[in-house]
């Protein structure tokens, strides 16, 4: 088998390695180094600043668990925000909801760009939904100054580096939970379970100053390293730890969904105890 190697520069102490085929684009944006691969195993891999990002063969596990888990447990979402996720995945899971309107706002243009020139398949035709709102600017200040009001908010960024590590913190959290609804949700990756759980306690840490229900779930996300990824859940008031098998089923199950299933929903809360206590010590 010929072709190249690229090694994953994503945050951790730990990597992977990808073989590639070739590389179909890349570009420095004001942001960041943008790169869009093909790879056997992958297919089109996404990489920002060197860490991979999101590839087609996997982004279903990440933008159905990012998504679905908060949209399912609120009970009626109709206004949601996604910060970040230029590349459209978790807008296309959200738009599988009955919502009025979702409203993405990725601070790198070329990230949406580059995304719906090379890596189609991640988020079919979400971008044109009429329901989708696109806006180019940064997650800060739109949180900052909209006086949009959200039922879910997703955060889907690049680890806390760069235009990202303000989305991490506990201002901006705050912030969120006051453009929520009542009964409000807030969904967020949080980084690796395994290699970054300073991160992921950092992140719990934050969001419990502004919610009363902060619960962490976990998914494999099978090309990033580490491949147990985790995703937290911040809540103005349903448990997703409560949500029946039943609700999850009437409201998904048509969708043909590929990784999310409500024994999914439960398992993915349901830390095994050397996590639990690394990441949820009793308070
Ligand atoms: N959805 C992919 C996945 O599976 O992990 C990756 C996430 S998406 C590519 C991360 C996005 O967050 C990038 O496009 C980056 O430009 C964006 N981003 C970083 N900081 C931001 C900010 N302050 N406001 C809005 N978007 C931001």
């Amino acid at each position: 088998m010929r072709g190249a190697w690229i090694i994953d520069q994503g945050s951790t102490d730990i990597t992977s390695a990808y073989r590639i085929t070739r590389r179909l684009h890349e570009e420095q944006t004001p942001y960041q180094y943008l790169e869009v691969y093909e790879s056997p195993l992958f297919g089109r891999m996404l990489v920002l600043d060197g860490a991979v990002q999101t590839t087609e063969a996997d982004e279903f596990i990440y933008h159905e668990m990012l998504a679905h888990p908060a949209l399912c447990t609120h009970p009626a979402p109709r206004r949601v925000l996604i910060v970040g996720g230029g590349d459209g995945g978790a807008l296309e899971e959200t738009l599988k909801h009955p919502v009025e309107r979702a409203t993405l706002v990725e601070i790198d243009e070329a990230v949406v760009r580059a995304s719906r020139a090379y890596l189609g398949a991640i988020a079919g035709d979400a971008f044109d939904d009429p329901r989708a709102e696109v806006v180019i600017g940064d997650g800060l200040a739109y949180v900052r100054e909209t006086a949009g009001r959200f039922d879910v908010v997703l955060v889907d960024s690049t680890d806390p580096e760069g235009p990202a590590a303000g989305l991490f913190s506990a201002e901006f959290y705050a912030q969120i939970a006051r453009r929520l609804e009542p009964g409000g949700l807030l969904a967020v990756q949080s980084g690796s379970a395994v290699y970054q759980r300073d991160l992921v306690t950092m992140v719990r840490r934050h969001l419990r100053a502004a919610f009363p229900v902060v619960r962490t779930y976990l998914a494999p996300v099978l090309a990033y390293p580490g491949v147990v990824w985790s995703f937290t859940i911040a809540s103005l008031g349903p448990d997703p730890r409560a949500v029946a098998p039943e609700e999850i089923a009437r409201r998904s199950g048509a969708w043909g969904l590929r990784y999310y299933t409500p024994a999914a929903h439960r398992a993915a809360f349901d830390l095994p105890p050397y996590l639990r206590s690394a990441l949820e010590p009793e308070p």
